[in-house]
């Protein structure tokens, strides 16, 4: 089929056979319609030349010609056998089947073959007829065969339309004398073949008109293979759709070979199951050839991108790979049973999905990851600049990255692969979403930072100033500046948590987190002030103001007639007063007075989830006791901060007494 370039052709072609008697010149007339070459027997030698059967293709007609070996078995002695399984092989795959009859045999009941006829017609109808009969109440199509008679050495004498009349009783006598299979006792013999009759002039008595005659013939022939449209001249076209067997070309081997098959071994076949059945070899072979160019395809594509890298042509390229494959497939398979063809196709697009699945699979992967990936960068990128405001700037980012992924994904989302890109995008929202989180989170906890350390700035000195010269509204003074910084960095917080998106919730844990942070900072500040030693400095400033300066701010010197004795008792006790003062952060006005809710480490683990402490000064947190957290001084410290101080004071005591006694002796 692939030497006759008939391979390709799928239904374009026919298959016409012969059946006639030896020597009747079979050959000779099949070469002058097709124009091919099937041996002749010499006018000389009477000697049968064509052994089994032949085929050839017809010249420049795409037609399947086959020359059966002769009928009367005179030549091969008795082997009448081959002969009835010669004629019921044409009988089966061929559209037109030529019966070639010399006009004297047309009446002689043997003469004619009619007993072989008769035979094949029999078996054809339990092998095959009735087979096809069940196809048809299937609804299968109806395929019939043509039984062209070619009347050979037609003298004239007998007109054409009574020999016709003549072989048409004979076939109707025949067909009723038949003993048929079940279901088709009354079935006719045009139900499974419509009958046509030529005649010929006898080659050698008027070979002119015997060469007309059949060229006129061979017209009928040459129309359009399978077409059954138009007609020669001289008669309609005898390759009508009707007849033909609606086997693909590239089928048309493993047909024959089944049909020859059962011919053979003169089994049962089901021609409808046998086309299914062929259908699933071809389709088979030829999904399997499909796959086999879309895998030499995908084995070519370019190496993949490192992860996190999307290859935007990738899906263009599976694309083309699996309508290759399919176009390959229905070129040749399209032919075959519909049922099966389509079946096949199904499968063979899911083998090439699964094949191509990781591929779309990673490249969803590398999608995610990259789109995640530009996400954060750009929205960091926007947080290094100024004055953003964070929800927009995510809502922007993430709108560009969504688009991105669509786009992408559409891609590789192959027609009718039913694969899906939804689970990886859900998967990619929870990820920016968290990514979005996690940057609100730190952009806010550096924020309080930022506010707690400005916060701290600002009171570092007012609280010294204030611890420098204690007085009584010493507290009122830290206090009350602590709370008009601690109240600006509040507004500072609130302006620019709105853009953050933050839950009413978040804000107040924000705020009372920066309270506390405040807090404690200013605690810390007034810690290193009133370290013992720091404080013993702060006392023994304002002791020596008291003791070696008078009212006006003047050094004393000490004369004979000056009370020290008086005048260091009051300093000193008046300096002892201020410990006290110092020991606990209490205003003289309630009205200054700053509170925080002490936090228990219930509350604040609620504090460490909002994300903005980290965990070990979460866990200091715990311990936050803000009654606690006022008082500066333990009693004990007091003690011994007050020995101390009196300690230092006799020395000054001392030096006073000393200088007095100096001068006196001047
Ligand atoms: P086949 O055995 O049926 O194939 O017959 P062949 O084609 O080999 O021809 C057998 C012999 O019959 C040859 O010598 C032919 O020349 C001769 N022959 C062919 N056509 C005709 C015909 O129409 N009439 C007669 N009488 N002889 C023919
Ligand atoms: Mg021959």
């Amino acid at each position: 089929m692939k030497g006759w370039q008939l391979a390709d052709v799928g239904f374009n072609y026919d298959v016409v056979a012969v059946f006639g008697s030896q020597s009747t010149g079979k050959s000779t007339l099949l070469n002058r319609l097709f124009g091919t070459k099937f041996d002749v027997m010499s006018e000389t030698e009477r000697r049968q030349t064509t052994k089994g059967i032949w085929m050839s293709k017809g010249k420049d007609m795409p037609v399947l010609v086959m020359d059966v070996e002769g009928t009367d078995g005179r030549e091969r002695g008795e082997d009448q056998d081959f002969e009835r399984k010669s004629a019921l092989f044409s009988m089966a795959v061929a559209e037109v089947l030529l019966v070639n009859i010399w006009e004297h045999q047309v009446g002689l009941y043997q003469g004619a073959n009619m007993g072989l006829l008769k035979t094949v017609f029999e078996v054809n109808l339990g092998l095959f007829l009735a087979a096809k009969q069940k196809g048809k109440a299937r609804g299968d199509s109806q395929d019939k065969t043509l039984l062209l008679f070619v009347i050979r050495d037609h003298i004239g004498a007998t007109p054409l339309a009574n020999l016709r009349a003549t072989l048409t009783a004979d076939l109707n006598r025949l067909w009723d004398g038949l003993s048929k299979p079940e279901g088709l006792e009354s079935s006719r013999i045009d139900d499974f073949f419509d009958l046509d009759f030529v005649t010929l002039p006898h080659k050698l008595l008027q070979p002119e008109l015997f060469e007309e005659q059949v060229a006129d013939l061979r017209k009928r022939f040459s129309t359009g293979a399978g077409s059954g449209a138009g007609a020669g001249a001289g008669g309609s076209s005898v390759f009508q759709s009707k007849y033909h067997k609606r086997i693909p070309a590239d089928g048309i081997s493993t047909y024959m070979g089944t049909i020859w098959d059962a011919v053979v071994s003169n089994k049962d076949l089901d021609l409808p199951t046998q086309q299914e059945l062929l259908a699933q070899f071809r389709c088979g072979e030829l999904a399997a050839a499909a796959f086999a160019t879309f895998s030499a395809l995908v084995a070519a594509f370019p190496p993949a991108l490192p992860a996190g890298q999307v290859d935007s042509s990738l899906g263009a390229r599976m694309a083309e790979a699996k309508q290759a494959a399919l176009a390959a497939y229905d070129a040749a398979a399209s032919r075959y049973h519909p049922a099966v063809y389509a079946r096949q196709r199904a499968e063979l697009a899911t083998k090439v999905h699964g094949a191509l699945l990781p591929l779309f699979a990673t490249q969803l992967k590398s999608l995610h990851k990259g789109t995640l990936r530009a996400f954060r960068v750009e929205v960091e990128d926007a947080l290094r600049g100024d004055g953003y405001d964070f929800a927009r700037v995510v809502r922007d980012a993430r709108t560009r990255a969504e688009g991105t992924f669509e786009e992408e994904a559409a891609r590789v989302v192959l027609e009718e692969s039913g694969w899906s890109a939804e689970e990886e995008r859900v998967a990619l929202g929870e990820d920016m979403d968290s990514v979005a989180e996690l940057l609100r989170k730190e952009e806010t906890r550096k924020m309080v930072a930022v506010i707690e350390r400005n916060i701290k700035r600002q009171m570092a000195e007012t609280v010294e100033l204030a611890l420098d010269s204690p007085s009584a509204d010493m507290w009122d003074k830290v206090l009350s500046a602590f709370k008009a910084a601690l109240a600006k960095a509040e507004e500072a917080y609130v302006r620019k948590a709105t853009s953050f998106n933050c839950t009413d919730d978040e804000v107040k844990a924000a705020l009372s987190l920066l309270r506390r942070r405040a807090w404690i900072a200013l605690r810390s500040k007034l810690d290193e002030q009133t370290a013992e030693a720091a404080l013993l400095n702060k006392l023994r400033l304002v002791f020596e103001d008291k003791f070696r300066y008078d009212a006006d701010g003047v050094p004393r010197v000490w004369k004979p007639e000056d009370d020290i004795d008086t005048i260091f008792r009051k300093a000193k006790d008046s300096v002892l007063e201020l410990i006290p003062l110092y020991a606990h952060i209490k205003p003289s006005n309630e009205a200054n007075a700053f509170e925080l809710p002490s936090e228990s480490s219930s509350s604040s683990s609620s504090m460490g989830t909002s994300g903005l402490v980290d965990p070990a000064a979460a866990a200091a947190d715990d311990e936050f006791d803000f009654a606690q957290s006022l008082q500066l001084l333990t009693p004990s410290a007091q003690a011994s901060l007050s020995a101390r101080f009196r300690r230092e004071t006799d020395a000054y005591y001392t030096e006073a007494k000393r200088s007095m006694v100096s001068s006196t002796a001047q």
